[in-house]
């Protein structure tokens, strides 16, 4: 009966102990009543919590989870974010990517809804020869019209692929 006082009003971790409560059947260890710091009351095995294996009612765990999804997107940031790369220009580069899903109708013309503007781009032998921003559709379909002629015309002769 000493053990069951031992425990009785004991911390373990965020876990206080109220009283015993029954006993495992696996195991014959005593379970024990605790209330979390949170406020839950859940029924722990007393080797568990002796163990250290059980210091909260599982709050604990989320909160770490938690915080450390916070910090790796804190730390994300930090490396400087790629998201925020801007091209000679000054087109985010992710936007790029986005646009690709989210385009005019137009193929190599999309509407970048960050900037409020309209790109026209033509990727040619793996590397942008049109990236350019414009206030209009129209003017973006233009540049990539034109762009499509001469690098098109070329591809023609070189018999490359343009994406
Ligand atoms: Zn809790």
């Amino acid at each position: 009966m000493s053990r069951m006082i031992e425990m009785k009003g004991k911390r373990f971790g965020r876990l206080t102990v109220i009283r015993q409560n029954g006993q495992d059947p696996k195991n014959a260890d005593l379970l024990w009543e605790c209330r979390c710091s949170c406020g839950n009351i859940v029924t722990v095995d007393g080797s568990r919590l002796r163990g250290g294996y059980v210091r909260s009612c599982g709050c604990l765990r989320r909160e770490l989870a938690r915080e450390r999804y916070t910090k790796n997107e804190g730390f994300t940031k930090n490396m400087g974010n790629p998201r925020n790369l801007r091209n000679s220009d000054g087109i985010m580069v992710s936007s790029i990517k986005e646009s690709q899903r989210n385009t005019s109708g137009v193929v190599g013309v999309s509407y970048d809804k960050a900037t409020d503007r309209w790109l026209a781009r033509l990727m040619y032998k793996g590397h942008y020869v049109l990236l350019k921003s414009f206030d209009t559709k129209a003017e973006a379909v233009e540049a990539r019209k034109a762009a499509e002629k001469v690098y098109w015309r070329r591809n023609k002769q070189d018999k490359q692929t343009v994406v």
